[in-house]
């Protein structure tokens, strides 16, 4: 069986081999706010950045050998960040200055208020001043037509800043890539009716339409099929107009488990129908008429975690990004753990955070991939590599935070 990185793999190359350049369209830098749009082009700076040498601090501009330990300098006026600079020669006089505001041409430093002494015009200074500092020179952070922001860059908090630095009011980014979500099983209701004694909600399809929004996608809900062929077939058709399909369910061993061989019949290619991890084991990856199609098992934390390990990258790469590494972080063991050997375990675990103390983690008690209470409780999966069996309290672990709530 392969591993979960040997599926990632895989995920990574057939999405490439399948060559979908994403569709691109324009949006507002208010719109692409905080929303993790992927940039379709290259934002380059409209000038230079700082656009003039720029003072880092409240103070007096100066020429360095002139401000040294008990210097006196005349004050013969001063700059507030946005003035046009005034001409300055030096010749035992300083001009006082702004943080933001232009130096001027024949100032050389900037000496921070604090090691100044001020009586009417006298300004005394306290310590040696070097050339150039707290002075930001011109163009030191991006000169006029450089590139500022490359495509592909996902437009976070800090990226919007740098948009809205250089004028780019209108951003060219790609579609976010269409997600269907089918799930399957002939005991599932919409999660907004009663269900029978012994049937079930349909949970998987919220938490899969979540899982695609909170990675950069936009959910297309197909509801879902039974385990019949003819239905299976029907609404995996109207999934696959769609950029990527997910199906929840039907792909373990029982009877019913239809869902691989009716995507066979469809003409589908797979590339793995079994990952060594648990949960989330029967994990289905296949192409379909050009469409990548998902089949995650039906057990709700299965479904989970196979998301995160093997469709986010998907939908990292058709939107034109690069497929983001899993964020693993190392943290102190907080009590004993067994598992099995042989499969790398994701486990709902919850993570803490002591003050002045290396954070710790502890598997949640759970009943298995059914459990979504436990996933409730949990801020992270800890991953138990696959040779371990008895993980002594204190070891060190990787976790991958649950992204969207911590
Ligand atoms: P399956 O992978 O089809 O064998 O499903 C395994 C188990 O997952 C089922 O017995 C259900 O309890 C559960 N399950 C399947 N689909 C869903 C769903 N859409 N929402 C919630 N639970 C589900
Ligand atoms: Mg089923």
């Amino acid at each position: 069986m392969i591993t979960y990185e040997q599926a990632r793999s895989i995920v990574a190359e057939q999405i490439g081999n399948l060559h979908a350049a994403p569709a691109t369209e324009t949006v507002s830098l208010s719109e692409a706010s905080g929303s993790g749009r992927i940039l379709a082009r290259d934002i380059t700076a409209d000038r230079d950045y700082p656009p003039f040498d720029r003072s880092a601090r409240d103070g007096y501009a100066v020429r360095a050998a002139e401000a040294f330990a008990g210097s006196t300098l005349v004050c013969s006026g001063e700059i507030k960040a946005g003035d046009v600079p005034p001409a300055f020669s030096g010749h035992g006089t300083c001009l006082q200055i702004m943080t933001g505001a232009p130096v001027p041409r024949g100032a050389d430093a900037v000496v921070m208020i604090e090691y100044t002494q001020r009586d009417g015009n006298a300004v005394q200074f306290s310590r040696t001043t070097e050339v150039a500092q707290n002075v930001i020179p011109q163009a030191c952070e991006a000169k006029h037509g450089q590139i500022v922001l490359r495509a592909g860059s996902r437009m976070g908090y800090a990226e919007i800043a740098q948009a809205a630095q250089v004028g780019a009011a209108q951003l060219t980014c790609a579609r976010p890539p269409r997600v269907a979500i089918l799930s399957t099983g002939d005991e599932i209701v919409p999660y907004a009716q009663t269900p029978g004694p012994f049937q079930i909600r349909n949970s998987n399809a919220v938490s899969l339409a979540a899982q695609v929004r909170a990675a950069g996608g936009t959910p297309v809900l197909l509801g879902h099929a039974v385990d019949r062929e003819a239905e299976l077939q029907e609404k995996i058709s109207l999934g696959l107009r769609e950029d990527i399909l997910l199906l929840s369910g039907g792909v373990s061993m029982g009877k019913y488990d239809l869902v691989e061989s009716v995507l066979r019949e469809m003409g589908a290619k797979f590339f793995f129908d079994a990952v060594a991890i648990r949960p989330g084991k029967p994990a289905v990856f296949a192409t379909c008429q050009g469409k990548p199609v998902f089949g995650l098992p039906g057990n709700p934390v299965s479904t989970m975690v196979t998301f995160e390990l093997f469709v986010a990258p998907a939908i990292d790469l058709l939107s034109g990004a690069p497929m983001r590494p899993l964020p693993f972080v190392e943290v102190i063991l907080g009590e004993d753990l067994r598992e099995k050997r042989g499969m790398t375990h994701f486990l709902p675990a919850h993570v803490e955070w002591p003050a002045n103390a290396v954070a710790k983690v502890r598997a949640l008690r759970w009943q298995g991939s059914g459990d979504i209470g436990a996933m409730v409780q949990a801020n992270c999966f800890l991953v138990v590599a696959p040779e371990l069996e008895h993980v002594p309290a204190g070891t060190r672990m990787p976790i991958i935070l649950r992204r969207d709530v911590v």
